[in-house]
Protein backbone atom coordinates (compact mmCIF):
# COMPACT_ATOMS: atom_id res chain seq x y z
CA UNK A 1 0.00 0.00 0.00
CA UNK A 2 1.00 3.42 -0.85
CA UNK A 3 0.70 6.36 1.81
CA UNK A 4 0.95 9.98 0.09
CA UNK A 5 3.10 12.56 2.00
CA UNK A 6 1.76 13.99 4.84
CA UNK A 7 2.07 17.43 3.13
CA UNK A 8 0.52 16.40 -0.41
CA UNK A 9 -2.31 14.68 1.48
CA UNK A 10 -2.71 18.43 3.33
CA UNK A 11 -2.78 19.89 -0.39
CA UNK A 12 -5.54 17.90 -1.56
CA UNK A 13 -7.58 18.62 1.13
CA UNK A 14 -7.16 22.35 1.31
CA UNK A 15 -9.51 24.72 -0.64
CA UNK A 16 -6.75 27.74 -0.68
CA UNK A 17 -8.39 31.12 -2.06
CA UNK A 18 -7.44 33.40 -4.89
CA UNK A 19 -9.35 36.26 -4.94
CA UNK A 20 -9.42 39.11 -7.56
CA UNK A 21 -11.12 42.02 -5.63
CA UNK A 22 -11.76 44.03 -9.02
CA UNK A 23 -13.54 47.46 -9.36
CA UNK A 24 -16.19 46.19 -11.31
CA UNK A 25 -16.14 42.09 -10.84
CA UNK A 26 -14.91 40.03 -7.93
CA UNK A 27 -13.36 37.08 -9.02
CA UNK A 28 -12.63 33.68 -6.63
CA UNK A 29 -10.75 30.62 -7.31
CA UNK A 30 -10.65 27.94 -5.15
CA UNK A 31 -7.89 25.12 -5.45
CA UNK A 32 -8.57 22.15 -6.82
CA UNK A 33 -12.06 23.40 -7.93
CA UNK A 34 -11.43 26.13 -10.00
CA UNK A 35 -13.24 29.47 -10.38
CA UNK A 36 -16.54 29.16 -8.23
CA UNK A 37 -17.19 32.82 -7.85
CA UNK A 38 -17.50 35.37 -10.32
CA UNK A 39 -19.72 38.62 -9.76
CA UNK A 40 -20.11 41.96 -10.14
CA UNK A 41 -18.58 44.23 -7.13
CA UNK A 42 -21.37 45.49 -5.66
CA UNK A 43 -22.75 45.15 -1.71
CA UNK A 44 -26.41 46.51 -0.77
CA UNK A 45 -26.51 47.44 2.89
CA UNK A 46 -29.53 48.45 5.03
CA UNK A 47 -28.57 52.60 6.33
CA UNK A 48 -29.91 52.17 9.42
CA UNK A 49 -27.70 48.92 10.84
CA UNK A 50 -24.80 48.82 8.29
CA UNK A 51 -26.51 45.25 7.82
CA UNK A 52 -25.22 43.36 4.29
CA UNK A 53 -28.82 42.39 2.18
CA UNK A 54 -27.17 41.10 -0.67
CA UNK A 55 -23.71 41.13 -2.79
CA UNK A 56 -22.94 40.73 -6.26
CA UNK A 57 -25.73 40.07 -8.64
CA UNK A 58 -28.05 40.11 -6.31
CA UNK A 59 -27.14 43.42 -5.44
CA UNK A 60 -26.25 44.77 -8.71
CA UNK A 61 -30.12 44.24 -9.61
CA UNK A 62 -30.71 46.76 -6.73
CA UNK A 63 -28.43 49.56 -7.92
CA UNK A 64 -30.60 52.63 -8.76
CA UNK A 65 -33.44 51.18 -7.65
CA UNK A 66 -33.21 51.30 -3.56
CA UNK A 67 -35.55 53.10 -1.13
CA UNK A 68 -33.68 55.46 1.40
CA UNK A 69 -33.41 52.83 4.01
CA UNK A 70 -31.10 50.42 1.78
CA UNK A 71 -27.61 51.35 0.02
CA UNK A 72 -26.52 49.57 -3.05
CA UNK A 73 -23.15 50.71 -4.21
CA UNK A 74 -20.24 49.39 -5.92
CA UNK A 75 -17.24 50.73 -3.24
CA UNK A 76 -14.40 50.39 -4.90
CA UNK A 77 -15.94 51.71 -7.89
CA UNK A 78 -12.88 54.62 -8.82
CA UNK A 79 -10.11 51.71 -8.13
CA UNK A 80 -9.04 53.04 -4.51
CA UNK A 81 -10.92 51.40 -1.68
CA UNK A 82 -14.17 54.95 -1.88
CA UNK A 83 -15.65 53.18 1.12
CA UNK A 84 -13.52 50.22 2.97
CA UNK A 85 -16.51 49.12 5.26
CA UNK A 86 -18.21 48.06 2.45
CA UNK A 87 -15.58 46.82 0.90
CA UNK A 88 -14.86 44.84 3.95
CA UNK A 89 -18.47 43.84 4.28
CA UNK A 90 -18.59 43.17 0.44
CA UNK A 91 -15.68 40.58 0.78
CA UNK A 92 -16.50 39.13 4.08
CA UNK A 93 -20.29 38.17 2.25
CA UNK A 94 -18.38 36.58 -0.92
CA UNK A 95 -15.85 34.51 0.75
CA UNK A 96 -18.55 33.03 3.83
CA UNK A 97 -20.59 32.29 0.26
CA UNK A 98 -17.88 30.08 -0.75
CA UNK A 99 -16.88 28.94 2.64
CA UNK A 100 -20.18 27.59 3.31
CA UNK A 101 -20.78 26.07 -0.10
CA UNK A 102 -18.09 23.42 0.89
CA UNK A 103 -16.79 21.24 3.77
CA UNK A 104 -13.38 22.31 4.76
CA UNK A 105 -11.15 19.78 6.91
CA UNK A 106 -8.45 22.42 6.95
CA UNK A 107 -8.66 26.53 7.30
CA UNK A 108 -7.56 27.96 3.64
CA UNK A 109 -4.87 30.01 2.58
CA UNK A 110 -6.08 32.74 0.67
CA UNK A 111 -4.48 35.64 -2.01
CA UNK A 112 -6.15 38.53 -2.83
CA UNK A 113 -5.38 40.82 -5.99
CA UNK A 114 -5.36 45.03 -4.91
CA UNK A 115 -5.52 48.30 -6.55
CA UNK A 116 -2.03 49.42 -7.05
CA UNK A 117 -3.23 52.73 -5.21
CA UNK A 118 -3.99 50.59 -1.92
CA UNK A 119 -2.96 52.42 1.18
CA UNK A 120 -1.67 50.01 4.52
CA UNK A 121 -4.62 51.06 5.92
CA UNK A 122 -6.80 49.75 3.57
CA UNK A 123 -4.58 46.59 3.01
CA UNK A 124 -4.85 45.68 6.56
CA UNK A 125 -8.52 46.11 6.23
CA UNK A 126 -8.50 43.94 3.36
CA UNK A 127 -6.43 41.30 5.38
CA UNK A 128 -8.84 42.04 8.76
CA UNK A 129 -12.10 40.93 6.48
CA UNK A 130 -10.31 37.38 4.88
CA UNK A 131 -8.89 36.36 8.41
CA UNK A 132 -12.70 36.67 9.61
CA UNK A 133 -13.71 34.75 7.00
CA UNK A 134 -11.66 32.28 8.09
CA UNK A 135 -8.52 32.54 6.13
CA UNK A 136 -5.74 30.65 8.16
CA UNK A 137 -2.84 32.87 6.03
CA UNK A 138 -3.44 36.06 4.11
CA UNK A 139 -1.58 37.33 1.09
CA UNK A 140 -1.71 40.44 -0.97
CA UNK A 141 -0.16 40.79 -4.51
CA UNK A 142 -0.71 43.68 -6.81
CA UNK A 143 -3.35 43.35 -9.73
CA UNK A 144 -1.16 44.30 -12.51
CA UNK A 145 1.83 42.09 -11.32
CA UNK A 146 -1.40 39.32 -10.67
CA UNK A 147 -2.40 39.75 -14.25
CA UNK A 148 1.50 39.83 -15.59
CA UNK A 149 1.57 36.03 -14.22
CA UNK A 150 -1.82 35.04 -15.13
CA UNK A 151 -1.20 36.98 -18.33
CA UNK A 152 2.07 34.00 -18.54
CA UNK A 153 4.56 36.40 -18.69
CA UNK A 154 7.71 35.44 -17.81
CA UNK A 155 7.89 38.06 -14.67
CA UNK A 156 10.64 36.23 -13.00
CA UNK A 157 13.60 36.90 -16.02
CA UNK A 158 15.27 39.68 -16.15
CA UNK A 159 13.66 41.56 -18.87
CA UNK A 160 10.91 44.25 -18.98
CA UNK A 161 7.43 43.43 -19.25
CA UNK A 162 4.88 45.46 -19.39
CA UNK A 163 1.63 44.44 -18.86
CA UNK A 164 -1.55 46.94 -19.23
CA UNK A 165 -5.04 46.48 -17.30
CA UNK A 166 -7.92 47.82 -18.28
CA UNK A 167 -10.28 47.48 -15.66
CA UNK A 168 -13.91 49.00 -14.66
CA UNK A 169 -12.47 52.25 -12.51
CA UNK A 170 -8.93 52.08 -13.50
CA UNK A 171 -6.41 51.02 -15.93
CA UNK A 172 -2.86 50.15 -14.44
CA UNK A 173 0.11 50.29 -16.50
CA UNK A 174 3.62 48.34 -15.09
CA UNK A 175 6.87 47.06 -16.06
CA UNK A 176 8.37 43.95 -14.33
CA UNK A 177 11.41 42.69 -13.90
CA UNK A 178 13.05 39.91 -11.28
CA UNK A 179 9.43 39.32 -9.97
CA UNK A 180 8.95 43.24 -9.23
CA UNK A 181 7.54 46.02 -10.28
CA UNK A 182 9.85 48.47 -11.83
CA UNK A 183 7.68 51.22 -12.84
CA UNK A 184 3.40 51.17 -12.23
CA UNK A 185 0.99 54.33 -13.57
CA UNK A 186 -2.54 54.11 -12.65
CA UNK A 187 -5.29 56.38 -13.84
CA UNK A 188 -8.92 56.42 -12.61
CA UNK A 189 -10.25 55.54 -16.08
CA UNK A 190 -11.50 52.31 -17.59
CA UNK A 191 -14.71 50.62 -19.17
CA UNK A 192 -16.73 52.79 -16.89
CA UNK A 193 -15.19 55.84 -17.62
CA UNK A 194 -16.01 54.58 -21.65
CA UNK A 195 -19.43 53.90 -20.47
CA UNK A 196 -20.32 57.04 -19.45
CA UNK A 197 -18.63 59.10 -22.67
CA UNK A 198 -21.41 57.35 -24.46
CA UNK A 199 -24.18 58.37 -22.05
CA UNK A 200 -23.04 62.10 -22.59
CA UNK A 201 -22.26 61.38 -26.06
CA UNK A 202 -25.99 60.27 -26.44
CA UNK A 203 -27.32 63.32 -24.27
CA UNK A 204 -25.77 66.14 -26.17
CA UNK A 205 -26.01 64.72 -29.84
CA UNK A 206 -29.95 63.45 -29.26
CA UNK A 207 -31.41 64.70 -25.92
CA UNK A 208 -31.79 60.90 -25.29
CA UNK A 209 -30.78 59.93 -21.63
CA UNK A 210 -29.59 56.33 -21.55
CA UNK A 211 -28.57 54.13 -18.62
CA UNK A 212 -24.79 53.36 -17.80
CA UNK A 213 -25.95 49.56 -18.21
CA UNK A 214 -27.39 50.56 -21.68
CA UNK A 215 -24.13 51.92 -22.55
CA UNK A 216 -21.86 49.72 -21.29
CA UNK A 217 -23.98 47.39 -23.75
CA UNK A 218 -22.91 49.15 -26.34
CA UNK A 219 -20.08 49.41 -25.83
CA UNK A 220 -19.48 45.79 -25.89
CA UNK A 221 -21.54 45.27 -28.99
CA UNK A 222 -20.26 48.14 -31.46
CA UNK A 223 -17.78 49.96 -29.60
CA UNK A 224 -14.43 50.22 -31.37
CA UNK A 225 -11.22 52.28 -30.91
CA UNK A 226 -9.94 52.38 -34.40
CA UNK A 227 -12.69 52.37 -37.37
CA UNK A 228 -12.79 49.85 -40.03
CA UNK A 229 -14.35 48.88 -43.34
CA UNK A 230 -17.14 46.62 -41.52
CA UNK A 231 -19.80 49.84 -40.31
CA UNK A 232 -22.36 48.27 -37.27
CA UNK A 233 -25.19 49.97 -35.83
CA UNK A 234 -27.39 49.47 -32.94
CA UNK A 235 -30.71 50.32 -31.51
CA UNK A 236 -30.84 52.57 -28.42
CA UNK A 237 -33.51 53.12 -26.17
CA UNK A 238 -33.55 55.66 -24.06
CA UNK A 239 -35.86 58.94 -22.71
CA UNK A 240 -36.30 62.26 -24.91
CA UNK A 241 -35.17 65.10 -22.36
CA UNK A 242 -37.76 67.46 -24.24
CA UNK A 243 -40.56 65.52 -24.34
CA UNK A 244 -40.20 62.97 -21.74
CA UNK A 245 -41.59 60.06 -23.24
CA UNK A 246 -39.32 56.71 -24.08
CA UNK A 247 -37.44 56.68 -27.78
CA UNK A 248 -35.58 54.75 -29.84
CA UNK A 249 -32.92 56.09 -31.50
CA UNK A 250 -30.13 54.45 -34.16
CA UNK A 251 -26.49 54.69 -33.34
CA UNK A 252 -23.48 53.91 -35.73
CA UNK A 253 -19.87 52.71 -34.56
CA UNK A 254 -18.62 55.87 -35.74
CA UNK A 255 -20.53 57.82 -33.45
CA UNK A 256 -20.06 55.48 -30.38
CA UNK A 257 -15.89 55.60 -31.50
CA UNK A 258 -16.28 59.34 -31.40
CA UNK A 259 -17.72 59.11 -27.93
CA UNK A 260 -14.91 57.21 -26.87
CA UNK A 261 -11.92 59.00 -27.90
CA UNK A 262 -11.43 61.15 -24.82
CA UNK A 263 -11.03 57.58 -22.39
CA UNK A 264 -9.08 56.00 -24.99
CA UNK A 265 -6.40 58.95 -25.50
CA UNK A 266 -6.13 58.56 -21.41
CA UNK A 267 -5.34 55.31 -21.60
CA UNK A 268 -3.19 55.65 -24.50
CA UNK A 269 -1.21 58.43 -22.66
CA UNK A 270 -0.37 56.48 -19.58
CA UNK A 271 0.93 54.02 -21.73
CA UNK A 272 3.37 56.56 -23.44
CA UNK A 273 4.08 57.89 -19.76
CA UNK A 274 5.09 54.87 -18.54
CA UNK A 275 7.44 54.06 -21.88
CA UNK A 276 8.78 56.74 -21.46
CA UNK A 277 9.96 56.27 -17.79
CA UNK A 278 11.13 52.56 -18.25
CA UNK A 279 14.84 52.38 -17.69
CA UNK A 280 16.47 52.14 -21.08
CA UNK A 281 17.50 48.27 -20.87
CA UNK A 282 14.06 47.77 -20.02
CA UNK A 283 13.11 49.42 -23.24
CA UNK A 284 14.62 47.92 -25.09
CA UNK A 285 13.45 44.54 -23.89
CA UNK A 286 9.90 46.27 -24.74
CA UNK A 287 10.64 46.70 -28.11
CA UNK A 288 11.43 42.79 -28.72
CA UNK A 289 8.60 41.66 -26.46
CA UNK A 290 5.91 44.14 -26.67
CA UNK A 291 3.08 45.12 -24.33
CA UNK A 292 0.40 42.41 -22.52
CA UNK A 293 -2.94 43.49 -22.26
CA UNK A 294 -5.28 42.12 -19.90
CA UNK A 295 -8.93 43.29 -17.85
CA UNK A 296 -11.91 43.28 -19.41
CA UNK A 297 -11.47 46.43 -21.40
CA UNK A 298 -8.71 44.68 -23.00
CA UNK A 299 -11.95 43.43 -24.99
CA UNK A 300 -12.81 47.04 -26.83
CA UNK A 301 -12.51 46.36 -30.35
CA UNK A 302 -9.26 46.97 -31.86
CA UNK A 303 -8.11 48.72 -28.88
CA UNK A 304 -4.72 46.12 -29.16
CA UNK A 305 -4.51 47.59 -33.03
CA UNK A 306 -4.30 51.47 -31.69
CA UNK A 307 -2.01 50.67 -29.07
CA UNK A 308 0.01 49.28 -30.96
CA UNK A 309 -0.31 51.59 -33.91
CA UNK A 310 0.49 54.66 -31.50
CA UNK A 311 3.56 53.17 -29.54
CA UNK A 312 4.74 51.08 -32.75
CA UNK A 313 5.45 47.80 -30.28
CA UNK A 314 3.81 44.39 -30.53
CA UNK A 315 0.31 44.36 -28.46
CA UNK A 316 -0.97 41.02 -27.62
CA UNK A 317 -4.29 40.49 -25.37
CA UNK A 318 -4.45 37.87 -22.99
CA UNK A 319 -6.11 34.55 -23.53
CA UNK A 320 -8.52 35.54 -20.97
CA UNK A 321 -7.67 39.06 -20.43
CA UNK A 322 -11.08 39.30 -17.77
CA UNK A 323 -9.36 35.92 -15.25
CA UNK A 324 -5.76 36.97 -15.86
CA UNK A 325 -5.52 38.89 -12.20
CA UNK A 326 -7.34 35.20 -10.58
CA UNK A 327 -4.75 32.92 -12.08
CA UNK A 328 -1.73 34.89 -11.07
CA UNK A 329 -2.78 35.17 -7.79
CA UNK A 330 -3.42 31.49 -8.19
CA UNK A 331 -0.59 30.71 -9.55
CA UNK A 332 1.30 32.62 -6.86
CA UNK A 333 -0.40 30.66 -3.81
CA UNK A 334 0.90 27.45 -5.47
CA UNK A 335 4.65 28.46 -5.95
CA UNK A 336 4.55 31.04 -2.77
CA UNK A 337 8.46 30.45 -2.63
CA UNK A 338 8.91 31.12 -5.66
CA UNK A 339 6.97 33.80 -6.15
CA UNK A 340 6.91 35.31 -2.47
CA UNK A 341 8.76 38.58 -4.21
CA UNK A 342 6.06 39.29 -6.63
CA UNK A 343 3.98 39.99 -2.75
CA UNK A 344 2.96 43.20 -1.39
CA UNK A 345 4.84 43.88 2.12
P1 LIG B 1 -12.12 45.14 -12.68
O1 LIG B 1 -10.85 44.37 -12.61
O2 LIG B 1 -11.95 46.60 -12.41
O3 LIG B 1 -13.19 44.51 -11.84
P2 LIG B 1 -12.70 43.84 -15.19
O4 LIG B 1 -11.34 43.41 -15.62
O5 LIG B 1 -13.59 42.83 -14.61
O6 LIG B 1 -12.61 45.10 -14.20
O7 LIG B 1 -13.37 44.54 -16.47
C1 LIG B 1 -14.62 45.14 -16.39
C2 LIG B 1 -14.75 46.15 -17.51
O8 LIG B 1 -14.53 45.52 -18.78
C3 LIG B 1 -16.14 46.75 -17.57
O9 LIG B 1 -16.03 48.15 -17.73
C4 LIG B 1 -16.74 46.11 -18.81
O10 LIG B 1 -17.69 46.96 -19.45
C5 LIG B 1 -15.52 45.92 -19.68
N1 LIG B 1 -15.71 44.90 -20.72
C6 LIG B 1 -16.04 43.60 -20.57
N2 LIG B 1 -16.15 42.98 -21.76
C7 LIG B 1 -15.89 43.92 -22.72
C8 LIG B 1 -15.88 43.93 -24.16
N3 LIG B 1 -16.13 42.82 -24.87
N4 LIG B 1 -15.57 45.09 -24.80
C9 LIG B 1 -15.31 46.21 -24.10
N5 LIG B 1 -15.31 46.28 -22.76
C10 LIG B 1 -15.60 45.16 -22.06
MG1 LIG C 1 -9.02 43.84 -12.49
Amino acid sequence: MKFWPATKLFSFFSNDLAIDLGTANTVIYVKNQGIILDQPSVVAVKYSTNEVLAAGNKAKKMLGKTPESIVACRPMRDGVIANFELTESMLRYFISEVHNNRKTLVRPRMIIGVPSGITQVEKRAVEDSAKQAGAREIYTIMEPMAAAIGSGLPVEEPTGNMIVDIGGGTTEVAIISLKDVVYCKSVRIGGDEMDRAIVQYVKRKYNLLIGEKTAEDIKIKIGTAMLTEEAAKEEVKGRDLITGVPKTITLSDAEVFESLTEPISIIVDAIHSALENAPPELSSDLVDRGIMMAGGGALLKNLDDLVSKETGLPVTVADDPLLCVVHGAGKVLDELDFFKDALLR
